[in-house]
């Protein structure tokens, strides 16, 4: 049997591997079990980013802290100050007074966002909480569909592996060089061959020019379509 007659032959098994492997891959748990997937990560990847937001917060709550104390010992600091030595002049009594105001105002500004943070934090803290909730919960869906999933994918990769089996045997006696070709082509356009169809190419429906009309019906080399690069194969009557 001639090269494209084999070819063509082993282009109607591989038409059905590839159908095959499309509807494994539609299957609707296969689907499901993406979608979850994919909603646990998105879970895990909400936990990620909290947990990156928390310890930048930790961090400046840290400061706040430490701010907070240096400020309070500063107005201990003044106040004993004042009480060893109280100042003389009344503008002496007005300077003290607003370096109190200027002291307790930090305070209170910091206190405030310390509070504020601390809000956050908690906040923070129950969204974490929800995310992980939710993703458990998916998880133990996804475990038990993944379950009954992997028994169907066992009997479809056994359906999968006979064809690819014929494929290979329908693929006996054409050489290398022309299935490599039939796989490049494939790339672009599926199924690689075509028959001729009067003076068109079945596959994309151009006409072909005379020149490679008069190659195909002399029949000594392979013709490909110049607008789809598909092989084309004059069936032999
Ligand atoms: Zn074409």
């Amino acid at each position: 049997m001639d090269q494209l007659e084999l070819l063509w032959q082993y282009q109607q098994v591989d038409i059905e591997v590839e159908r095959y492997e499309r509807e494994m891959r539609a299957n609707p748990n296969r689907q499901k079990l993406l979608k979850q997937r994919d909603f646990i990560l998105d879970q895990q990847t909400v936990v990620k980013r909290i947990e990156g937001e928390v310890t930048v917060m930790a961090d400046r709550l840290e400061a706040l802290q430490d701010e907070v104390v240096r400020l309070r010992d500063a107005v201990s600091e003044t106040a004993a100050a004042l009480d060893a030595a109280p100042p003389q002049a009344l503008s002496g009594v007005r300077e003290n007074v607003s370096a109190f105001q200027k002291l307790l105002e930090s305070i209170t500004r910091y206190e405030a966002e310390l509070h504020k943070m601390r809000k956050d934090a908690e906040n923070r803290d129950k969204q974490q909480h929800e995310a992980r909730v939710r993703a458990a919960k998916v998880k133990g869906e996804f475990d038990q569909l993944k379950a009954a999933y992997d028994t169907e994918y066992k009997d479809q990769q056994g359906a999968l592996d006979k064809l690819k089996a014929q494929a290979q045997k329908a693929a006996e006696g054409i050489t290398p060089a022309m299935l490599d070709h039939y796989n490049t082509i494939k790339r672009h356009s599926m199924p690689p061959m075509a028959r001729l169809n009067e003076d068109r190419c079945g596959g994309c429906n151009m006409s072909l020019p005379s020149v490679v009309l008069h190659k195909i019906r002399s029949g000594s080399v392979t013709v490909e379509c110049e607008n789809c690069g598909r092989i084309i194969l004059v069936r032999q009557e």
